[in-house]
């Protein structure tokens, strides 16, 4: 079997609020700057690149790659041609079942996002031609439920408090809010949310880079002794000061974990020689698809670290990836986050456009058992979120 076509497609969904509010509340490495607005996105959206993998034997993979400038450096621009007119071209005529060497084929400095579609595609491929899951090639279905964490934009606490409980209604039991503005007035927030939600509900929070190794120091220092119940602070130091993160990860009890320093297998391996978190936060956008992430879950196990699969958002295909990943890698703790959930359409068929989305049962989403990911995208959604998009 042959790769004969690889093409990149933009799709663009409208979401009810931005992601990154600004002045006063979230990080504080984004008031003022960084701003995802522009001149032809002028409303709050995402938007995506969906990979299509066509072959000779007329079986074909569907893949998605996440595109964000703010946190993975990578517009949908360069996602589309990355794939479509560089990466694509020279993997025409290969086997797709080769996914090691098809890696190193297409082994560009970054680009994650772009190789993230491409390698989801691949593995769709692969588990259509065999007749099984992804999470069956990736090592297994052990786990067949999912469950669900989303996360919460910077606001008041009251709004955040508010937020949290509002996704409690609809089966959420998990939330990760943003904080890393000023460790006092982020301590509240996680108060008013602790209070809202009750004590069997995990808070996870999110400061993306934005306090001083002191002033997250402060912040953990402040939720342990008001019982506030973090099961971790994700990222609270610059994502390259891994010194500065072991220092906070050796000053506190709370669980540090590693995202925006943690792309790659390379990039673990250095916060696991410097001590710098307990947990390390795994998107496939940043490790490049499923092989990257595999690489990180093993170093993690290897050195006695917990893994969590992040959110960079996604259609259907991203969050049946997610689940598959789940299912199959032991390393990684509950819950999965899934933020996108409550922020658009997935764009799947019938059946699986219910049953991976809001409300949910058990606080959990199922596993896709059908061969490859399991998921089907609706073409008429598709074409028109197709239509909105800058590139297409
Ligand atoms: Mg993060």
């Amino acid at each position: 079997m042959k790769i004969t076509a690889i093409t990149a497609t933009p799709v663009r969904l409208d979401i009810p609020y931005p992601l990154y509010p600004g002045e006063g509340a979230g990080t504080k490495i984004e008031w003022g700057k960084r701003s995802r607005f522009t001149p032809l996105r002028p409303t709050p959206m995402l938007e995506y690149v969906l990979v299509r993998v066509e072959t000779d034997a007329g079986i074909t993979g569907w893949g998605e790659a996440q595109a964000d400038i703010g946190f993975f450096g990578e517009t949908v621009e360069q996602v589309r041609a990355a794939v479509a007119d560089y990466m694509g071209p020279q993997l025409i005529g290969q086997d797709p079942l080769d996914r090691e060497y098809l890696h190193s084929v297409i082994a560009y400095r970054g680009n994650g996002c772009a190789k993230s579609g491409i390698d989801m595609a691949l593995h769709d491929l692969a588990g259509r031609v065999m007749g099984v899951p992804v999470s069956t090639l990736l090592g297994g279905r052990r786990r067949t439920r999912v469950p669900v964490a989303i996360e919460v934009p910077g606001g008041s606490p009251d709004a955040m408090a508010k937020a949290c409980a509002d996704l409690m209604v609809q089966g959420v039991r998990a939330f990760k809010p943003k904080v890393g503005g000023y460790p006092d007035a982020d301590a509240d927030r996680l108060r008013a949310i602790r209070e809202a939600v009750g004590p069997d509900v995990s808070i996870r929070a999110d400061a993306n880079q934005g306090y001083s190794p002191k002033e997250a120091i402060r912040l953990c220092r402040l939720c342990e002794r008001h019982g506030v119940g973090l099961e971790l602070l994700e990222q609270p130091v610059a994502a390259h000061d891994l010194a500065g993160m072991a220092f906070v990860r050796r000053s506190v009890d709370t669980l540090i974990e590693a995202d925006e320093s943690c792309f790659t297998p390379q990039d673990a391996l250095a916060i696991i020689r410097h001590e710098a978190a307990d947990v390390l936060n795994i998107k496939r956008g940043k490790a490049g698809g499923f092989i990257g992430a595999k690489k990180i879950a093993a170093l993690a196990e290897a050195a006695g670290l917990k893994c969590v699969l992040g959110t960079a958002f996604g259609l259907g295909l991203e969050i049946a990836a997610k689940a598959h990943l789940f299912a199959a890698t032991e390393v990684v703790t509950d819950a999965v986050e899934f933020t996108e959930l409550s922020l658009h359409g997935n764009l799947l068929k019938p059946p699986w456009d219910a049953r991976l989305t809001l409300p949910l049962e058990d606080g959990c989403l199922p596993v896709p058992d059908g061969p490859g990911l399991g998921v089907e995208m609706d073409g008429t959604q598709v074409v028109k979120a197709t239509a909105g998009t800058a590139t297409a």
